[in-house]
């Protein structure tokens, strides 16, 4: 394990202490070698290395990232000679295995998945929507089925915020660009989605920050869009995913400058440096002002909007003088916006408390009453623990 250990104290600081972004390892070669992950430049490699015709390249990325097959044998567009060469030379699809499943009273789902070195990651199905209410412009569109799913980009996360269950596991490792889009794929394999007829919309909200493992995660989206390189990826539109940061300043301006992008949320959590650095210590390196720059120079597409999530405390950062900050902030910021109210969801161990229903109903109308689009985020999957910072490896689930 490389990553940060509790101090004596329990803290877990070491990312502030450290010049830039903490780097995590990524997990050795295994010696057998999954194809899925592989762009299609590293799958024409393997191809070539076979003295095959590059065709045979793209008809494997069809076949992992298009027809999700989990088993080489089953790939029936490329010749069996093919196919035995490459599972002689040691070559599996590799594609995550959902090790066990939590269903919570609402529909939600929660994964383990297996990851490479033992270890399992977590993701969350919830159907109808991860319940941030929004009409985002193609939703008239009729959809057979409408679901997201949350994906996890690192084991454990190194930020060390105080009201989140997964801070207290500390990073264990990076996640590969295979194993998050794997999980994506895992889970539509396991609902048997049809992506042309049902609604599916992506969120890199669970396990870790994405922006700590920028390039794994950069890759899986590459892999998850509708074409990787010129061949098929899974087909799911960079408009229908969304990552959030807790504020990862070089992380956000190596985003802004990506050509095709997810859209992008920013843990606010706080309506000022105090009270974020007390909730999310991270402020004291990036404080809020250097996340929202980064975040001004992104070009934005016609209706898009930069979510700015914040997660209510009871009585740290939920009274009016709150709200109103938050407004100012959000014109300040002068790019396109809207906040996601979530209200926090309770773990062992946590000393918060959840603020009472009238108090976030009053935060949000104060925000919409000063004209900044304000939703308020159902909780789901609280009893499964797959609820927003809930997840934490846990098989203690009461299902
Ligand atoms: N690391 C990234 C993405 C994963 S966390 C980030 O922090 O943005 C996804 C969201 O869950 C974040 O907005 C975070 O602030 C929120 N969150 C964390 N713990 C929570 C909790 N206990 N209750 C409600 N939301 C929580
Ligand atoms: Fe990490 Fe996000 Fe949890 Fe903060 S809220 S500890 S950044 S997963």
């Amino acid at each position: 394990m490389s990553g940060a250990s509790p101090g004596p104290t329990g803290e877990r600081f070491t990312i502030l202490d450290s010049a830039g972004p903490k780097s995590v390892q990524t997990p050795a070669s295994p010696l057998v070698q999954s194809l899925f992950g592989l762009s299609i430049e590293q799958l024409s490699g393997v191809i070539a290395h076979f003295d095959e015709p590059n065709f045979r390249a793209r008809q494997l990325a069809q076949a992992l990232y298009r027809d999700w097959h989990a088993d080489l044998d089953a790939i029936t567009t490329l010749p069996i000679a093919l196919r035995q060469k490459l599972t002689s030379a040691g070559y599996t699809i590799g594609l995550p295995p959902i090790l066990k499943t939590f269903r919570s009273i609402d529909g939600t789902e929660r994964y383990l998945i297996g990851a490479s070195g033992n270890q399992t990651v977590e993701t969350v199905w919830m159907p109808d929507g991860d319940g941030a209410e929004d009409t985002e412009a193609d939703d008239a569109t009729p959809a057979r089925r409408r679901a997201t799913i949350c994906v996890s980009s690192q084991i454990g996360c190194a930020v060390n915020c105080q009201f989140c269950l997964t801070a207290k596991l500390g990073i264990e490792r990076n996640l590969t660009a295979g194993e998050i889009a794997g999980q994506v794929v895992a889970v539509l394999r396991r609902h048997q989605v049809e992506l042309g007829r049902d609604r599916i919309n992506l969120v890199f909200m669970g396990m870790g920050e994405p922006f700590l493992n920028y390039d794994a995660f950069m890759d899986a989206v590459r892999l998850l869009v509708t074409e990787v390189g010129g061949a098929s990826g899974v087909g799911i539109p960079v408009s229908r995913m969304t990552v959030s940061t807790s504020g990862i300043v070089p992380g956000i301006e190596r985003f802004a400058k990506e050509p095709l992008r997810p859209r992008l949320a920013i843990s606010l959590n706080a309506s000022n440096n105090t009270v974020r650095e007390a909730v999310m210590p991270i402020t004291r390196k990036w404080p809020i002002e250097a996340v929202i720059e980064a975040a001004r120079a992104m070009p934005l597409a016609p209706r898009e909007k930069i979510t700015f999530e914040y997660v209510l405390l009871g009585g740290v950062n939920d009274s009016i003088i709150h709200a109103d900050e938050v407004v100012a902030l959000a014109r300040r910021a002068g790019f396109s916006s809207k906040v996601n109210l979530i209200v926090w969801n309770p773990g062992p161990g946590i000393p918060y408390h959840q603020p009472p229903a009238e108090d976030v109903a009053r935060f949000q109308q104060r925000l919409i009453a000063r004209g900044v689009p304000a939703f308020i985020r159902r909780p789901r999957g609280r009893d499964i623990y797959a609820a927003c910072g809930q997840l934490k490896k846990t098989t203690e689930a009461n299902s």
